[in-house]
């Protein structure tokens, strides 16, 4: 049976209780315990405490086991934090190629039009992700998986969304699927007439990333030029989401909800025909504008709403009313210069139960490190390092209908966790720009250790 110790944690990030998403002034509340460690078996968290106590417990244990120590494998935290692993609620892992050339343009102070002009802009990513091949595509999301373990990621959210043609979004979907799922002998890309239905609890060993992923299906993420939008709509709903429905491809379905890309109408049209499917809806609202996507999100009982920058006032209470998460998503505000973070402290202040996430991708937002996220989540838009730690754990866990496997180092949940450089937890989000990870465990192996593994 294996089994792991954990000892000598300067502070155990728990996270424990309430069974439900953290709201307003709870989620300043971390439930750390001071010189603490945790019992492990089987991937899962058996036991958390003071390392005295964990240590009782392991002589206790010992003596019952006639194989001899309880734990096979101890690790000493030595004085450093260790904390659920970081849940990213927001990506879009899978893509090809970078945007460079965009980068330097918009350092220059080109506008969008004149990047898109210049062959930039998503259009860019969306060509060489469609003339890529699944084996390219599996390499490059597996490369993307490992820096979000590297910056203590153990879940992340991936969206489809740079095919926009039929063939194109299943073939990210199920690469998406094929990153997580351990192969069978021999296949490297299963067919998808044959693929088994996502694993309920992918990563770990075996898998081609230990990082667990939640699939997405945003074939609405622009409309190709060859459609109009209102046609383009029409193959969203009538091709695309059946055959993402029928082949169990992906557990949520998102909108880009934006002027230009698909207006209220139109996403509502594409949502309603994702929950008459099956699916469980997260939406892009309210990023460059404030078209009413987060009171959108609330009529349709969303699961999320994403980004919100521009949302005003009457849009947080519908986010209340209707018990929507938002997943706010600073990373991409900095990274494309821009001045206007969400609201942060008025949907905490308002109840809300806040997530945020690194909505990693090539063009607005190239970050997988939560770390960076914190930081930004504090010096922008004024959370605490408390409530931003609460936000990419524990919240986001629930915003990805996991908050009771995942997301809180308590006894039942899964053992993904990490291991951070330092002695208070508010070090995450006040040292920026260097890496502090000093080891990152999902469901109680090693998977990156500063240095490798
Ligand atoms: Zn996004």
């Amino acid at each position: 049976m294996k089994s792991l110790a954990v000892l000598h944690a300067s502070q155990l990030i728990t996270l424990t209780g309430p069974g439900r998403p953290r709201l307003g002034p709870e989620m300043s509340k971390l439930g750390i315990i001071r010189d603490a460690g945790m019992l492990i078996r089987e991937g899962k968290i058996e036991l958390v405490g003071p390392s005295d106590e964990i240590e009782g417990q392991m002589t206790a244990l010992s003596s019952q086991v006639s194989a001899g120590r309880y734990a096979s494998e101890i690790v000493d935290a030595g004085g450093r934090v260790v904390m659920p692993g970081f849940v990213d609620a927001h990506t879009h892992l899978i893509f090809a190629g970078n945007r460079l050339d965009d980068f330097e343009r918009r350092a220059r102070g080109e506008s969008y039009e004149q990047i898109a002009k210049a062959g930039g802009g998503i259009w860019s990513t969306v060509e060489k992700t469609r003339g890529a091949s699944e084996v390219d595509l599996l390499a490059q999301a597996k490369k993307h998986a490992n820096w979000c373990l590297r910056c203590g990621t153990t879940t992340a959210e991936a969206k489809s969304g740079y095919g926009l043609t039929l063939e194109s979004e299943l073939k990210l979907l199920r690469v998406l699927r094929q990153i997580n799922v351990p192969p069978r002998t021999g296949d490297a890309i299963r067919d998808s007439r044959t693929a088994r239905s996502p694993a309920v609890e992918g990563g770990g060993a075996g898998s081609e990333t230990p990082l667990q992923i939640v699939p997405t299906f945003l074939g609405a993420h622009a409309v190709p030029p060859e459609f109009s939008p209102d046609e383009y709509v029409d193959v969203v709903i009538n091709e695309m989401l059946p055959r993402v429905a029928s082949q169990r491809l992906a557990e949520f379905c998102d909108v880009f909800c934006e002027r230009g890309y698909f207006d209220v109408d139109q996403s509502r049209k594409i949502f309603c025909a994702a929950k008459r499917l099956g699916l469980n809806l997260r939406g892009h609202v309210d990023q460059l504008t404030n078209s009413g996507g987060a009171r959108l999100m609330a009529e349709l009982g969303a699961t999320t709403a994403d980004h919100l920058e521009q949302t005003d006032q009457p849009g947080i209470a519908a986010l209340k009313k209707a018990n929507v998460q938002p997943v706010l998503l600073p990373g991409s505000v900095y990274a494309l210069g821009a001045r206007r973070y969400p609201a942060a402290r008025e949907m905490i202040d308002a109840g809300l139960a806040v997530v945020i996430a690194t909505d990693f991708n090539p063009g607005s937002s190239p970050t997988p490190s939560m770390p960076m996220i914190l930081s930004l989540a504090c010096t922008q838009m004024k959370m605490s390092p408390a409530e931003a730690i609460t936000a990419s754990t524990i919240n986001a866990a629930y915003s990805l209908n996991r908050g009771d496997r995942i997301g809180s180092l308590e006894p039942g949940k899964l053992a993904n966790f990490a291991i951070f450089d330092c002695e208070d937890y508010r070090e995450l989000a006040y040292w920026f720009g260097i890496p502090r990870t000093h080891s990152v465990y999902v469901k109680g192996e090693c998977v990156s250790r500063s240095g490798g593994v």
